[in-house]
């Protein structure tokens, strides 16, 4: 059997006092689109770190198709950051070249067809004067420049008008349908993840809650509409929410007797763990294991 594109093994990471992830083992199959979420300071960059390699784990291991990841940057992945760091003093066509300098591995043509499909994106443009969704769609191009087998994006659709993240998602789900890449992506728009992803992993205080294919993690989860004012007293409520009208719960496991209940979709799940997120620190409680 073929190794697992990455595979995290109890991985922790502390930055001083600060525990940004702690225990996180997880696998992600092959040519798989994972939406990573959770609310911020979850850990999210700081897994997407780990994976490419910028940072070592405190504790545990991740492996990339079978290879143990020691703090540098491995040569299957590519990872798109937050800052996007480009030069910007260099044209887009230079950019390029300086990618096609700076990779063992590098596509000028996989690259050059990226850019072709991207309406925005002028090659002769210095990168000074793109805008920030321009300067995205050239960071993704340098990305899948070096032909991944794992892809990670740190929120890649954040700074995207409506046409440019409908290409941009295009030119994902047709690297993955046409090459396997396996894709792990953060993201804070959920219909961009219900969009585009089949699995989910999502993170709180850097700890997996929910890791798994999207279908089964919501066939697993219920969503229980009672009357109002009423308590939900069952194993695995993850978040009860109150209208004057009625009390709706989000649970994981069987569906509790006496309450009408259906399966989430992807937003509600994902909302429903956000809130108990936030309920619990604002109330101080510790986290449900
Ligand atoms: P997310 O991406 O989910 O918002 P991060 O991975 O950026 O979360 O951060 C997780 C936690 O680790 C936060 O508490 C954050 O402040 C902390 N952290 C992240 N990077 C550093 C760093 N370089 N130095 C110190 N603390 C950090």
């Amino acid at each position: 059997m073929n190794a697992s594109p990455v595979r995290a093994e109890n991985v922790a990471k502390h930055f001083g006092r600060t525990i940004a992830l702690d225990e996180c083992s997880f696998e992600l199959p092959e040519g798989s689109v994972t939406g990573l979420v959770g609310p911020n300071g979850a850990g999210k960059s700081t897994l997407l770190s780990l994976i490419a390699g910028l940072l070592r784990p405190t504790a545990g291991e991740i492996t990339v198709h079978g290879t143990a990841v020691r703090g540098r940057m491995h040569p299957d992945v590519s990872l798109l950051t937050q800052k996007r760091p480009l030069y910007d003093q260099f044209t887009v066509r230079e950019l390029m070249r300086a990618g096609a300098a700076m990779n063992e591995r590098w596509s000028a043509e996989r690259a050059d067809e990226v850019l072709d499909l991207l309406a925005g994106v002028d090659k002769e443009a210095k990168v000074r004067t793109l805008s920030a969704g321009a300067r995205t769609q050239v960071a993704i191009a340098l990305a899948l420049g070096r032909l991944p087998k794992v892809l990670l994006l740190d929120e890649p659709m954040s700074d995207l008008d409506p046409l440019a993240r409908d290409e941009t998602l295009r030119i994902l789900m047709t690297e993955v349908a046409e090459r396997g890449t396996t894709v792990l992506l953060s993201s804070h728009l959920l219909t961009d993840l219900g969009d585009v992803c089949d699995h989910l992993l999502l993170l709180d205080e850097g700890r997996v809650q929910v890791c798994g294919e999207i279908d089964e993690i919501l066939h697993e989860h219920h969503v229980a509409v009672g009357p109002a004012g009423q308590v939900l007293e069952a194993d695995g409520v993850i978040d009860s929410s109150h209208t004057s009208r009625q009390t709706t719960a989000l649970v994981r496991g069987s569906a509790p007797k006496g309450w009408e209940t259906t399966h989430p979709d992807l937003e509600a799940l994902v909302m429903g763990y956000l809130r108990a997120s936030r309920t619990r620190k604002h109330t101080g409680v510790t986290r449900v294991q």
